[in-house]
């Protein structure tokens, strides 16, 4: 049968222009009901392919993350506090258990990485030592301590962490907790302590070790809040939270099923760990700790139980290659530290017959864990070093991203796969954190804004129709290409489309066929994150962006934990610099649960803050507690409505203090991604 492809123009949500090759199946030319065309054959041959590229008969993680199984429960669905669900398990239950059948919209290899991180319940990882996975995008590591427990990395949200917390003590029995460790800043591993506390009495509570690296505090509650409005917005791309759980939707995010988007909390450590070779016993369990800050996170440590022979990696190291760049924006981490850090714990902790870590199943065997670190640690110092020689050589992060690829020896094991960082963004991070985003070509200095430049583009090219036409022809031919032609062809439409969206917003067409080119894309996508990405910038093309953002109120009680100066930081980058031209002002906020104050000054467009002493004169004062200030920043109250309550107190004008507040920018979390 020759190659041919009939193309279908289906009425669907506009004009949804799907392909059916002979091979791809039988509901390809179909869209679902989220707008998501099928693959095209050249797709589906992309991801046959894929099957020849790495060791599937290799079982071995199958058998690892279901070792030591105490107990299931198939039915885990965990709702939120204030209605809907944050947590569902038998939503993925799509994807075979064995990761073996992956339709011809997953790339095969990822399709097996979100069936291992289906695997998910109360594991014993050895004597004394035991996981929850799958109860949230990380694990909780519990360690029997001489008295109770001690817990590893308390989750993301109230409502998950509270519901591994009670799965556990059904199966083990009731154990006072004695400790609680957070590996790392990120808070996937300490924003649902309070789901745990909420369990415990008070003699356990005020005997409570936190244990946390140095600068665990600034940096876990600082990291979201300046720029936090776009990294919850990108967020919602990269975990795919507008997606399906289908095989056209989101299937996990490589690292594990999705984060856990419930209720937020924190609390404060008791102990902090500053350097590596520190040793604690800890109701009785001698623990030894390596800092690794500045690598996967600014505060981070990892720790080895001698008496158990197990090393925990935190997420120094994990069954996926990780990010130097995270896609839903953040810092840019350095490569060659995260790779010297790892080569450190291979050494100090050679004996290690055990590894568990903070997402995925664990590894025994020494020679395993010695192997595994050796190709992890490899893995991102030949990132590293390639980019660094090439970028000497003058080559730009595109080309670098383009060429650079796993030497055979690297790209063996499934552990240093790209199920969340890739070689691609990964290498254009290693660029960023040496050059910036400059690649010193002239033309990059001033170019127009896309949609200016977008208009005169299709506007050379003889308008959006004919753009549209050449487009469809490709895009037509790249179903019967081979694999490799066909991908470089949609990533070459993706950029000629994206002009056309830039041009012209309203042009449905264009949309649509973008929207096509990007499911292509994303089924193809090795990475959970990048299949995310695309396809919901398809799904927004075709939908729209979100009528909400994320809320900040779900930060509420992170924020009631950060330092009040951070806040003031924050409300500095929301000052409309337009309405405050011309205008001065001196505003005092007292906190009269914390007894400070803070002189507020605006001039030149540009806000300060300065902590200062309560007499300091000022121009309007206002005297409010900390969390009801914090409930103003995060919308939860009105200005308004609280200058005229009892609740705060104020001098000088009240027109000055609402003038000044009006001044401030409220963020929606809901901005265009895929459209100007
Ligand atoms: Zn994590």
């Amino acid at each position: 049968m020759p190659s041919a492809v009939k193309i279908l123009l289906v009425p669907l949500l506009g004009i949804a222009l799907a392909l059916t090759g002979c091979d791809s199946g039988p509901d390809s030319s179909v869209a679902n009901s989220a707008g998501h065309t099928g693959p095209t054959a050249s797709t589906g041959q992309a991801n046959r392919q894929v099957l020849d590229q790495r060791p599937f008969d290799n079982r071995d993680d199958f058998e690892n993350a279901r070792r030591g199984l105490i107990a299931q429960d198939p039915e885990l669905v965990i709702d939120h506090l204030d209605g809907g669900q944050v947590w569902n398990m038998p939503a993925y239950d799509f994807i075979d258990e064995n990761g073996e059948n992956a339709p011809a919209s997953v790339n095969p290899s990822l399709w097996r990485q979100a069936a291992l991180n289906n695997i998910h319940g109360l594991f014993q990882v050895t004597d004394g030592l035991y996981q929850i996975r799958g109860y949230d995008l990380a694990n909780m590591s519990i360690i029997e301590s001489d008295t109770g427990w001690i817990l590893v990395d308390p989750l993301t949200a109230r409502e998950t962490a509270s519901k591994a917390f009670l799965f556990a003590r059904e199966h083990l029995g009731e154990k006072p907790v004695r400790a609680i460790l957070y590996t790392h800043s990120h808070i996937d591993h300490f924003g649902g302590v309070q789901g745990i506390l909420q369990h415990l009495s008070d003699e356990e509570k005020a005997n409570l070790r936190i244990i946390a690296p140095a600068g665990f505090e600034e940096e876990a509650t600082s990291e979201n809040i300046i720029a936090g409005p776009a990294m919850t917005r990108r967020a919602m791309f990269m975990y795919g939270k507008r997606l399906e759980r289908d095989e056209r939707g989101h299937v996990g995010t490589g690292l594990g099923k999705g984060p856990g988007f419930g209720t937020f909390g924190f609390a404060p450590a008791t102990d902090l760990i500053s350097e590596t070779g520190t040793e604690l016993t800890v109701d009785g369990v001698p623990m030894i700790f390596q800092i690794v800050s500045g690598s996967e996170a600014p505060a981070e440590f990892t720790f080895y139980l001698p008496e158990q022979k197990a090393f925990c990696g935190a997420e120094l190291v994990s069954r996926n290659m990780h990010n130097i760049y995270t896609l839903r924006g953040a810092k840019v981490r350095d490569a060659r530290l995260w790779s010297s850090f790892i080569d450190e714990a291979k050494t100090l902790f050679a004996d290690a017959d055990i590894y568990f870590g903070s997402h995925h199943w664990p590894l025994w065997g020494q020679e395993n864990i010695q192997d595994f670190l050796a190709v992890q640690r490899d893995t991102y110092k030949f990132i590293h070093d390639q980019t660094v020689r090439l970028m000497n050589q003058g080559a730009t992060p595109r080309e670098i991203a383009d060429q650079l690829k796993l030497p055979p020896e690297l790209n063996r094991a499934f552990h240093n796969q790209g199920y969340y960082g890739t070689v691609s963004h990964n290498a254009k991070a290693v660029y960023q954190h040496y050059l910036g985003w400059f690649t010193a070509n002239p033309a990059q200095l001033d170019p127009l804004p896309e949609s200016d430049s977008a208009q005169r583009y299709v506007q050379m090219m003889g308008g959006a129709e004919k753009v549209l036409e050449s487009a469809r022809e490709d895009f037509e031919a790249a179903s019967a290409m081979g694999a490799s032609e066909g991908r470089d062809t949609y990533r070459w439409l993706a950029e000629l489309l994206n002009q056309v969206v830039f041009a012209e917003p309203g042009n449905d067409d264009a949309k649509q066929l973008l929207a096509n080119v990007y499911d292509q894309l994303g089924y193809q996508a090795e990475s959970a994150p990048w299949r995310d990405f695309y396809l919901t910038g398809a799904y927004e093309l075709r939908h729209g962006s979100p009528k909400e953002g994320i809320k900040p109120a779900m930060m509420r009680e992170v924020l009631l934990n950060t330092p009040v100066s951070l806040f003031f930081d924050s409300m500095a980058v929301r000052l409309k610099a337009e309405d405050a031209e011309g205008e001065s002002a001196v505003i005092k906020i007292t906190f009269t649960d914390l007894k400070e104050s803070y002189l507020l000054t605006l001039k030149h467009s540009v806000l300060h803050n300065r902590l200062v002493n309560e007499d300091t004169p000022a121009d309007a004062t206002l005297n409010l507690t900390r969390s009801l200030f914090v409930d103003l920043l995060i919308g939860r109250a009105g200005l308004k409505e609280l200058l005229f309550s009892d609740e705060i107190s104020f001098e000088g004008s009240r027109l000055d203090l609402i003038g000044f507040f009006s001044m401030l920018d409220k963020p929606q979390g809901r901005f265009n991604i895929v459209t100007p």
